[in-house]
């Protein structure tokens, strides 16, 4: 009898295991799925971008003012600053007789126009008399227009080939490289802009569309304002699928914390984002755009062929020791890395969110994007003798702008995602889960959709 039931004992036993052994492996999973739950809200915390008590941007006009009051008032330290080649010097006019139109022929500031040749006395002439300032001609210096000596250029060529084949907007262009890393760093430290404190970048063929009629650079002086921006925008992302994690790897080894001007460049959203084994593998992996601790950038950036912004920011330790760490990854060659990621990473990264400005109140049109604000009703001053008698399209409830010539209807005809991402730190105003849901995106904050 006694083997027997130690037969039956041991059946019974062998039966009961495997639910043993899955109620063990349930609760291991249900450990672990409240585990990645409890990191998932941890992380968004640790990641959250915090409301401030109220809007720290707003446009710093949002009518015409009569432009000789702050014209009579003193200037900042501050140049137009225009990079081009002899071959658009009608396109370079186009942009002076504009910008001359709709501000500088009441405020005089110098336009410094470099070049990495030498200027064709044509170019000279032509645009020396189109600027009421100073007009400063210079060249860039040969090292700051060729390749850094650990970058060897036939491995340079054949990876721009690759990514040409790729279809990488421009990547193919040796030329575009250069400028794209001139912009990113010795631009700040050229001699010509030494005597200033402030740039404003301008472009060939680009359109202000409304009156400028204070003084930018002032209000970003006296608004302690560091980088103004006007579009914000998704980069293309075969450009630099690895800029972000450069530039999370200077902010680790920099010990530089988590704010929340850096964390509006996080795309948090995706549910590879919220579970750590998944997030913690793709930053093991180098996915593009994906930090070592696997943080991913939303690819968010400001379109910085327009650029207001102080020169001793760029000029400082922080930023350039930034763009000699980036330099050294030498993904301005064997990527495409643009000025515009860089410069946003990096104003993001260095700066709080009370130092960036969007220029809402300014009309600006870079082929083929725009934004225009409108025109403010009752805010026009007609029959003002230093504005003049041109016509601006009809005024509309809650516009902003000045004598705006704008192109339709709409204030923008890109996607609003980006500004709001970026804009996010600084608003006290957010748009709405629904809002947003519904792609209805305030054109700035401070101001009604
Ligand atoms: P995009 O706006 O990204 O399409 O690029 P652009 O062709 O407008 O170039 C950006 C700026 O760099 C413009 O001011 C151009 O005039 C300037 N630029 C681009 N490539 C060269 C170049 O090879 N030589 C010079 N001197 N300027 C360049
Ligand atoms: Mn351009």
């Amino acid at each position: 009898m006694k083997p027997l039931s130690a037969l039956a004992g041991a059946i019974a036993r062998r039966a009961r295991r495997p639910a043993r052994r899955a109620s063990g492996f349930l609760k291991g999973a249900a450990i672990v799925l409240v585990l990645c739950v409890l990191e998932a809200l941890l992380h968004a915390y640790t990641l959250r971008v915090p409301r401030p008590p109220q809007d720290l941007d707003a446009p710093f006009s949002r009518q015409c003012q009569d432009p000789r009051i702050a014209a009579a008032k003193p200037r900042e330290s501050a140049a137009l600053v225009m990079l081009a080649r002899n071959s658009e010097i009608e396109e370079a006019r186009q942009t002076i007789q504009n910008i001359e139109a709709q501000f500088n022929r009441w405020f005089h500031y110098p336009v410094v126009f470099l070049n990495n040749e030498e200027w064709d006395l044509d170019f000279v002439r032509e645009l020396n008399a189109s600027v009421s300032g100073q007009a400063i001609f210079d060249v860039i210096p040969k090292e700051d227009w060729s390749y850094p000596s650990w970058i060897d250029p036939a491995k340079a060529r054949q990876s721009m080939s690759l990514q040409q084949k790729a279809g990488v907007w421009n990547g193919g262009k040796e030329s575009y490289h250069h400028m794209c890393r001139f912009y990113s760093g010795t631009f700040y430290t050229h001699p010509a802009l030494a005597p200033f404190k402030w740039y404003w970048r301008l472009e060939p063929g680009v359109r202000y569309t409304c009156a400028i009629t204070y003084d930018p650079f002032v209000e970003m002086a006296r608004h302690a304002k560091t980088y103004g921006f006007t579009v914000a925008l998704w980069e293309e992302p075969n450009t630099c699928p690895s800029l972000f994690r450069a530039v999370d790897d200077f902010r680790t080894q920099h010990d530089i914390p988590l704010t929340p001007t850096w964390n509006a460049m996080l795309d948090t959203s995706s549910w590879s984002q919220q579970v750590w084994p998944v997030r913690k593998l793709l930053g093991l992996l180098g996915r593009p755009h994906h930090a070592r601790s696997g943080a991913r950038w939303n690819l968010c950036h400001y379109w910085s062929n327009f650029e207001i912004a102080d020169l001793d920011f760029f000029r400082g330790d922080a930023y350039q020791a930034l763009f000699r760490h980036l330099d050294r990854r030498g993904g301005f060659y064997h990527e495409r890395w643009g000025d515009a990621p860089v410069h946003s990473l990096a104003v993001h990264l260095l700066l709080p969110p009370g130092r960036l400005h969007h220029f809402a109140d300014f009309g600006y049109h870079h082929e083929p994007f725009f934004q225009c604000p409108g025109n403010a009703p009752g805010g026009q001053l007609p029959g003002n003798d230093a504005l003049g008698d041109a016509a601006w399209s009809p005024e509309t409830d809650g516009a902003i702008g000045c004598r705006c010539q704008c192109p339709d209807q709409r204030r923008r005809n890109n996607r609003g995602v980006c500004l709001a991402a970026m804009q996010a730190p600084a608003a006290f105003h957010r748009t709405s889960w629904w809002d947003r849901y519904r792609g209805r995106y305030p054109y700035t904050i401070n101001l009604p959709a």
